[in-house]
């Protein structure tokens, strides 16, 4: 094993990131040190380095938090992960505690957070605790046409809309509107499929409704441009009403992020309706709160998704019932601040992956 690692680090808002080495120490008892594989670009990650967010570490600090990769060294306890491949959890809790005991390790009060709490995966190694890593099989990665890279965005993208839709209790028969279909939201109209939803997917970009049409991710499509706000809801109850589905108890998954994607996703409720919010922004909104009451409706949000929760996400993932290929593009690390730059500015399609 090599002795040194690379990181790119984030020293304040805005300015370039920069390589730094740093040594790489004999982990601790029930660590992992993992040789990163590729680690997606959230927009969470943008969150901190464009607009101010405070990592809970202090600067500098490498981003990142979906990432996948094969373990390289383990500490005592933990020797029976040597050389296996996996998915870092993008939330990983302490297991011990009684959140953890009670299935709640996203709120977990120890939990570390790559990235955020400690070091991330804009790097060549991490070293984490073994709590919640996933494995990754690696022949069925091969027979599903995958890479270990490709796998990263599990961490999160995949993951997180799983986690939201196994809350929101989506089952055969539903009727699931997405609201914003990149990224996350597209993994969550296609988990949505799988679990036997007919999915609604809105957005205002017609060639992300196109790509998730085109992996059969939603039953219809809604360019939010050509619809009214106030029709909205009258455009899906003909679907619904088209397909024979219920006028009422309709689960809505906001994952647009953005103050207009939850005025629609709100303004959608109908009666026994689910609002999941999915996607994160800084943007207020004004909303009539009492709508939830008046339609016996319920609003459900999640910070990322429990570890238990990983393996079911990553089957579906490598059964194909959930396509990765169309949705992520591998970059070298080293074009980090090209990367920044250019989801920033909204000019990647794809979910950027950067290989060290
Ligand atoms: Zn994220
Ligand atoms: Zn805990």
């Amino acid at each position: 094993m090599t002795t040194t690692g690379k990181r790119w680090m984030m020293s304040a808002i805005g300015q370039p990131l920069l390589q730094h080495s740093f040594e790489l120490t004999a982990p601790a008892a029930g660590e992992a040190t993992v040789e990163i594989a590729g680690c997606g670009v959230c927009h969470t990650d943008l969150g901190y380095y464009y607009d101010g967010v405070r990592t809970n570490h202090a600067l500098p600090l490498a981003l990142g938090h979906e990432i996948s990769g094969r373990v390289v060294a383990a500490g005592s306890g933990a020797e029976s992960w040597l050389g296996r491949a996996v998915i870092i959890p993008a939330v990983i809790p302490c297991g011990q505690c009684d959140l953890c005991r009670r299935g709640k390790g996203t709120i977990c009060p120890n939990q570390k957070m790559p990235g955020n709490d400690i070091q991330g995966g804009f790097a060549t190694h991490i070293t984490v605790p073994t709590q919640g890593l996933c494995v990754v099989d690696e022949s069925r990665l091969k027979q599903a046409g995958l890479s270990l890279a490709d796998v990263a965005v599990v961490a999160d993208a995949v993951t997180t809309p799983y986690q939201a839709v196994i809350q929101a209790g989506v089952r055969p028969g539903n009727l699931v509107v997405v609201n914003g279909v990149g990224g996350v939201g597209g993994y969550c109209a296609q988990i949505a499929t799988a679990l036997g939803a007919t999915v609604v997917a809105i957005d205002v970009d017609p060639t992300k409704l196109a790509s998730i049409a085109a992996v059969r991710g939603a039953a219809k499509t809604i360019n939010a441009r050509e619809v009214e706000p106030r029709e909205m809801k009258r455009v899906v109850g003909a679907f619904a009403t088209e397909r024979g589905l219920s006028s009422k108890e309709w689960i809505i998954f906001e994952c647009s992020g953005t103050a207009a994607g939850q005025q629609t996703a709100f303004g959608l409720l109908v009666h026994g309706a689910t609002l999941a919010v999915v996607g994160f922004t800084m943007d207020k909104v004004e909303i009539r709160l009492s709508n939830l009451m008046a339609f016996h409706a319920r609003a459900l949000g999640n910070w990322g998704c429990v570890p238990e929760l990983y393996p079911a996400a990553l089957d579906l993932v490598l059964d194909g019932r959930i396509q990765l290929r169309d949705f992520v593009e591998q970059h070298p690390l080293d074009s980090i601040n090209q990367v920044f730059e250019d989801v920033h500015a909204r000019r990647l399609s794809r979910r950027a992956v950067l290989i060290p």
